[in-house]
């Protein structure tokens, strides 16, 4: 199925009709910022399920603040229209909702203060962001990951996302699926759109948010549930690129790329070289908590169809 509708300049429209002018601020100065949300078809309820909502709109506005936006929609705003969004689309299948804030004033120069904000909306079909989910070959990029001081990587701030596309390009055209990023420092931070997390010993380790890595929201949930449901704690700290080379397991975990192992880092196995045991677990704990089946985790799913 296609995207029939957005929300648009504060209604539910058909998609053809939401268009912005060249001469938009955002399109020049990479001046918006987004969100990325799932919905999961559960077929035996025949429900979709957005996972974790209110966490994504939480940070939504969060990227919003850090661009000096005034968005005058309340959390409770947003979220019911991204429900009534999907109702009108009706989908039945695994969904990608998309919000984006941008500064829409039509005029040159750049600044953030004193603008237009604009809010839009819109969701499509969507299936796996990587291919080979079960082992991915990697490199470690070339490109540095933007710093703190330079573009908040905490927010998913548009023009940011060039050094993202810079990253996945440089992999792509080198043959591999994805490239883990270093920070200024030349610590570990992220993939170009993703979190990282290493096995090492047994436990998890992940960078820490002041290692210029979007603050991740299925991080935490792989935190949350790594730590309730299998004991293991993570453990937040600089990651050394060498560590990359001698740990046990590697993946990657976001919204899009949900849990993707990761078989090799320039071209040396990890591990094993395939799928290790933490990882297949925290992967098959994800997949079920999302689509709405572990009853523990049910706040986390929003239901589209009915009332909760
Ligand atoms: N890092 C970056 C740069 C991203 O774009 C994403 C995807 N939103 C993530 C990490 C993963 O974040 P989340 O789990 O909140 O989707």
């Amino acid at each position: 199925m296609q995207t029939k509708y957005a929300f648009f300049e504060g209604k539910i429209v058909p998609i053809d009709q939401a268009k912005v002018s060249v001469m938009t601020h955002a399109m020049h100065y990479g001046t918006a910022c987004f969100g990325g949300i799932r919905a999961y078809w559960n077929e035996e309820e025949e429900q979709l399920y957005i996972f974790r909502l209110q966490e994504h709109i939480a940070r939504f506005l969060t990227s919003t603040r850090l661009l000096l936006m005034d968005v005058s929609h309340s959390p409770e705003k947003l979220s019911a229209t991204i429900l009534e969004l999907l109702r009108c689309e009706g989908f039945r299948e695994d969904t990608y909702v998309r919000p984006l804030a941008y500064k829409a004033d039509l005029r040159i120069g750049v600044k953030l203060h004193g603008m237009t904000d604009e809010v839009t909306i819109f969701a499509t079909p969507f299936g796996r962001y990587i291919d080979k989910e079960e082992g991915a070959d990697v490199c470690v990029s070339t490109w540095r990951r933007v710093d703190d001081n330079a573009i908040p990587a905490r927010g998913k701030i548009a023009g940011a996302y060039v050094n993202s596309a810079l990253v996945k390009s440089e992999a792509l055209m080198d043959g591999y699926d994805e490239a883990i990023v270093l920070d200024q420092h030349g610590h570990v931070s992220e993939g170009s759109a993703e979190n990282l997390f290493m096995v090492r010993n047994g436990k998890l380790v992940t960078p820490a948010i002041t290692s210029n890595i979007l603050e991740g929201i299925t991080r935490r949930t792989i935190m949350e549930l790594a730590a309730a449901e299998l004991g293991i704690e993570t453990e937040e700290r600089e990651i050394d690129r060498t560590e990359l080379y001698v740990c046990d397991e590697l993946f990657f975990c976001g919204t899009g790329v949900q849990v993707a192992a990761i078989a090799t880092v320039d071209r040396r196995p990890v591990g094993s070289g395939k799928i290790g045991p933490i990882t297949t677990q925290i992967r098959d704990l994800y997949f079920d908590v999302v689509k709405g089946r572990v009853e523990k985790y049910r706040a986390w799913n929003t239901p589209v169809y009915t009332e909760a």
